[in-house]
C-alpha cells in the first residue's frame, strides 16, 4: 500500500516535469516541440526493448532436464540465465551453461525457479517501483538536458537541480532495494536446494564470464580460486548504503550512460550475494547442529 501510494505520487510528479518538457520546448521549438519530447523520452524505451529481445525470444537451442526442472539452453552472445513467465520456461544461454558444473546449472535453474516462488506482493512492488522508477528518472533527465541547453534564467536553473537531484536518485534507492531483495530471496532459494558451493560459484562464474563477453573465444578455461568463497569479506550496513548511494547516482546526471544501459541496477553487486549466502548457510549448518562439515570441506568435491 506505502508502495503504491509512492509509485502514485511519483508519477503525478513525473506527469508535471514531462508537462513542463513540453512547455519549455514549446517555447524554444513551436510545433515540433511534442515530436522532440517524444523522441528523447523514447531513446531509452527502445534501447530498453532492444537489449530485452534476445530475452523474450530464443531463436535457436535445445531442451534439458536437471533433476526436477525442465530448462532450454539458448544460443546468445551473452552470459545469463532467465524465466520467460509468458512460456513458463527456464533458459539458460549456452556460453554460460557451458562454463558450469552439474550442480551449478542446478543452482542457476533453481535461482530461476525461485523468481517464480517470490511473494506475489514482493514481485507487485518491485513492477510498480520499476516503472514509476523508469518514467520519473528519464523525465528528470530529459529535463535536465534541456535545462542546461535551452534557459538562461540561473537560478530558476539551480532552484530546479536542487529540488531535482534528490529526487531521481531517491527513486532509484527504491527500485533497487526492491529489485535486490528479490534477487537475494531467488539466491536462497537456490541455496536450499543445491548448496552454497553451487550456487556461490556459479555467480562467482557469471560475473567474471560476463565481464570478458565477447572477448569468450579467447579464454578456454578460467581458474577460479573457490576457496575464497569460503570466508567472503565482511560487507556492513555502511557498505550497501554507500553502495545504494552511489549507485543512485547514474540518472539523471549520465543521461547518455542511461541511454545505453537504461536500467538501474538491478541485480546487487556479486560480493553482497556471496555474503548473504555464506552467512544463511553457516546459519542453516548451525541449526543443523553439524558439526561435520569443516570449512573447506564442501569445496573438496568436483562433482
Ligand atoms: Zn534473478
Amino acid at each position: 500500500m506505502y508502495l503504491l501510494v509512492l509509485a502514485v505520487s511519483f508519477s503525478i510528479i513525473a506527469l508535471f516535469i514531462y508537462n513542463a518538457i513540453y512547455n519549455s520546448l514549446h517555447e524554444l521549438y513551436g510545433e515540433l516541440a511534442g515530436t522532440i519530447t517524444f523522441i528523447l523520452y523514447f531513446i531509452p524505451i527502445v534501447m530498453l526493448l532492444i537489449k530485452e529481445l534476445p530475452y523474450l525470444k530464443c531463436n535457436e537451442g535445445f531442451d534439458e532436464k536437471i533433476n526436477d526442472l525442465q530448462y532450454t539452453v539458448c544460443k546468445t552472445s551473452f552470459y545469463n540465465a532467465w524465466y520467460n513467465a509468458s512460456e513458463k520456461r527456464f533458459y539458460i544461454s549456452e556460453l554460460f551453461y557451458r562454463v558450469l558444473s552439474r550442480d551449478e546449472i542446478y543452482a542457476v535453474m533453481l535461482h530461476e525457479n525461485g523468481h517464480t516462488r517470490i511473494k506475489k506482493w514482493l514481485n507487485i512492488s518491485r513492477g510498480i517501483v520499476t516503472i514509476t522508477w523508469y518514467f520519473v528518472a528519464i523525465t528528470i533527465a530529459v529535463f535536465i538536458m534541456l535545462l542546461l541547453r535551452g534557459n538562461d534564467n540561473i537560478l530558476m536553473i539551480i532552484g530546479l537541480i536542487g529540488f531535482i537531484l534528490p529526487f531521481t536518485p531517491a527513486v532509484t534507492t527504491a527500485a533497487m532495494v526492491t529489485s535486490w531483495i528479490v534477487e537475494h530471496e531467488a539466491d536462497l532459494n537456490a541455496l536450499k536446494g543445491a548448496g552454497y558451493k553451487a550456487i556461490a560459484s556459479s555467480l562467482l562464474k557469471l560475473h567474471v564470464y560476463g565481464s570478458i563477453e565477447g572477448y569468450s573465444q579467447y579464454v578456454e578455461e578460467i581458474r577460479l580460486n573457490l576457496k575464497e568463497l569460503e570466508a567472503p569479506s565482511k560487507i556492513t550496513l555502511i557498505h550497501v548504503l554507500k553502495t545504494l548511494f552511489k549507485y543512485s547516482w547514474n540518472v539523471p546526471l549520465h543521461y547518455f550512460d542511461f541511454i545505453r544501459r537504461p536500467l538501474y541496477y538491478t541485480h546487487p553487486p556479486l560480493e553482497f550475494r556471496i555474503y548473504k549466502l555464506f552467512n544463511e548457510w553457516k546459519h542453516v549448518e548451525r541449526e543443523k547442529g553439524n558439526g561435520s562439515t569443516r570449512p573447506g570441506e564442501a569445496f573438496n568435491d568436483h562433482g
